[in-house]
């Protein structure tokens, strides 16, 4: 795939000017043209421009006022002057104060007018990384924070429990109770366990390189089901099925395991204690999207915790056994496969998690 062409906007109030340079550029670039400064702006609060030219000797407002206006509004937009006539001390200040990257004398020349714009677009598409790199370090640090807080609290509040039983244990003389100490160790194991598994789960969606191949829905969730804790696996629970496949479905195994797993997993995890337990899952894979939804009809959730539960750490219920991170985890796995997450859901009544997410049509195995 061809990488899309550099936005150039090109001011002028000259009109065969405007014209002279986009049949220059157009091949080179996307080139945007305004014949003052006031439609060079409303051109910057529709296009997304990363170098903008502007010509000094306008009417109402010189080049350099242009570009000054646009400083604060567009700070990583590149801004290069042209003059025609030696203005010189206003250009020299107008650099000075950094409201320029470059100026170039008219008549231009196409080869220097290239170099500026190649050299501009360097660096405005380094300080565009910069900033990425450093939104996704804050995002890792407050996860951290997170994680941190949270590891000293689930996984030592298990560890806590077991030692409560074990010192109970000791002081029991009654050894047909042993049974029962038992069962409850066990539980605090498993509860940790979860806690751990999801944050492998987490390192897994996060740092293993994304991969597509052909996946065989029924034997992925045939996968998903086996992952599932046997302990929440209810047996009373009627699971039905019904998948749509149009076409094979090409997507990252890794992370729709780890998304199917999640939900799946809270479709047994939050039903109630009634008869009549049922999750649907349902498939539909076209050439275009992939939707997956899990439906049951458990102790459902909240209007007003519905938006806090894809949080991290995040329990829409109290005393729930989960670690509140599956649907964190989830979220972020869906966003990274370029997806959207959906919850609609009544409490008492139960939940529906649709997953979309684009089918790729051509696997690269
Ligand atoms: P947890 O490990 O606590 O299950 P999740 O991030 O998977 O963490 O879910 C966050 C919260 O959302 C849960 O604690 C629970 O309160 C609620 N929740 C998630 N899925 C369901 C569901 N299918 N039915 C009812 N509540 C749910």
């Amino acid at each position: 795939m061809s990488k899309p062409k550099i936005a150039v906007l090109y001011v002028d109030d000259e009109r065969h000017n405007l014209y002279a340079f986009r049949a220059s550029f157009r091949n080179d670039y996307q080139v945007y043209i305004a014949e003052s400064a006031e439609e060079g702006r409303a051109i910057m609060t529709e296009h997304e421009i990363p170098v903008v030219v502007a010509d000094q000797r306008m009417p109402k407002e010189t080049g350099i006022e242009f570009l000054e206006s646009i400083k604060k509004s567009h700070p990583y937009t590149m801004r290069i002057l042209l003059t025609g006539y030696t203005d010189i001390q206003a250009v020299i200040s107008a650099v000075n104060l950094g409201n320029i990257f470059r100026y170039l004398q008219k008549p231009w020349h196409e080869e220097e007018i290239k170099e500026a714009i190649n050299s501009a677009y360097e660096v405005y598409d380094t300080r565009v990384q910069l900033i990425e790199k450093n939104i996704e370090l804050e995002k890792a640090y407050r996860e951290l924070d997170k994680f941190v807080y949270s590891a000293s609290h689930d996984m030592r509040s298990p560890l806590m429990s077991i030692l409560g039983i074990v010192r109970l244990s000791r002081m029991e003389q009654d050894l047909s109770n042993t049974e029962k100490y038992f069962d409850m160790i066990e539980e605090s194991v498993q509860r940790m366990d979860e806690f751990i598994k999801n944050i492998i789960g987490y390192y897994k969606n996060n740092r293993i390189e994304a991969k597509d191949t052909t996946i065989p829905v029924d034997v992925l969730m045939e996968d998903v089901l086996r992952d599932i804790d046997p302990k929440l696996k209810d047996a009373d629970v009627a699971l039905k099925t019904n998948y749509q496949l149009h076409v094979p479905l090409v997507a990252d195994r890794v992370k729709l395991h780890i998304i199917l797993t999640n939900l799946l997993g809270n479709a047994y995890r939050y039903q109630k204690q009634d008869a009549g337990k049922c999750i649907n899952i349902r498939a539909t894979v076209t050439d275009q999207f992939a939707v997956f939804e899990i439906e049951d009809n458990g102790i459902g959730i909240a209007d007003d915790e519905l938006e806090g539960i894809f949080k991290m750490f995040h329990r829409a219920t109290n005393n729930n056994p989960g670690s509140g991170v599956g649907l964190y985890i989830t979220k972020d796995a869906v966003n990274r496969m370029g997806g959207t997450i959906e919850v609609s859901s009544k409490l008492g009544i139960g939940s529906i998690f649709t997953v979309r997410f684009p089918n790729k049509p051509i696997p690269v195995e």
